[in-house]
């Protein structure tokens, strides 16, 4: 299985426009994050996790020219604002499968009414299939079985993605004891760490440590990351050995 970092950056990504900020003017490509989201593929199955409003530049950079479908997390546009651009892969493929809970589908038919369209729907607006995620219900995608989740993104209700011994979460301030149970035994885990300063709906780095030292998975990466949080090269020489801050076009292999 392979992952790759699409993006690794909080909403309004890094460089923040018009921003002085040193982390913004910095000339580290690691530090250049666009709006957060995965491909992650196995065998002939490639998947991406969001599709924020960065998702065109991020398919171009990645090479990626099909995908099985889109898994998502919850309807912030950081997460979802991308979405007419699956068009090419439409026009391709055909309807895309996308995965998600049934209220980010209803956000998604009030703000993509054209995409959702039943009736006189545009000759040029994309389709899709919808698979709605619950939670303590895994599904199966191209044989790999994925569990959901179940996080608080302050009190908005988000899903991680467990798929075999890889779990990908972001966006989490909290998360109920059931659903730590569900990420034992991981080789990689991703979670959100926004800054060093507590934050209402992210973890801080502080808290993402700690969770990533009670999950115990051989290694963990850090992603939706905010120019607060510092630069990739020097945040990175304080953490434990285990763990990484992810960094845009990284690949892992698990
Ligand atoms: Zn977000």
């Amino acid at each position: 299985m392979t992952v790759t970092f699409l993006g690794t950056g909080t909403s309004q990504g890094i460089p923040i426009i018009g921003s002085d900020h040193p982390v913004c003017l910095s000339d580290d490509p690691r530090d250049k994050r666009l709006r957060v989201s995965i491909l992650i593929s196995w065998e002939d199955a490639t998947y991406v996790i969001d599709c924020g409003p960065d998702f065109r530049q991020q398919m171009l950079r990645a090479n990626c020219s099909h995908i099985d479908g889109i898994l998502f997390t919850h309807e912030h546009a950081d997460h979802t604002a991308g979405l007419d651009d699956i068009r090419p892969f439409y026009f391709r493929q055909g309807d895309i499968p996308m995965y998600a809970h049934k209220r980010v589908f209803g956000e998604f038919k009030r703000r993509f009414d054209y995409i959702f369209a039943t009736e006189n729907k545009y000759p040029g607006a994309p389709g899709v299939i919808q698979y709605e995620v619950k939670n303590n219900e895994a599904f199966e995608l191209k044989g790999v079985q994925v569990t959901p989740i179940n996080a608080l993104h302050y009190t908005l209700q988000v899903f991680g993605y467990r798929f075999n011994d890889f779990a990908y979460l972001t966006d989490v301030k909290t998360i109920a004891k059931a659903e730590k149970e569900k990420l034992k035994g991981l080789k990689v885990l991703v979670i959100n760490a926004l800054r060093i300063q507590e934050h209402i709906s992210h973890f801080s780095l502080d808290e993402a440590l700690e969770f990533i030292a009670e999950i115990k998975p051989e290694k963990a990466y850090l992603t939706h990351i905010s120019h607060l949080l510092g630069f990739h090269a020097e945040v990175s020489k304080d953490l434990p050995e285990n763990v990484f801050l992810a960094h845009d076009t990284l690949t892992i292999t698990i």
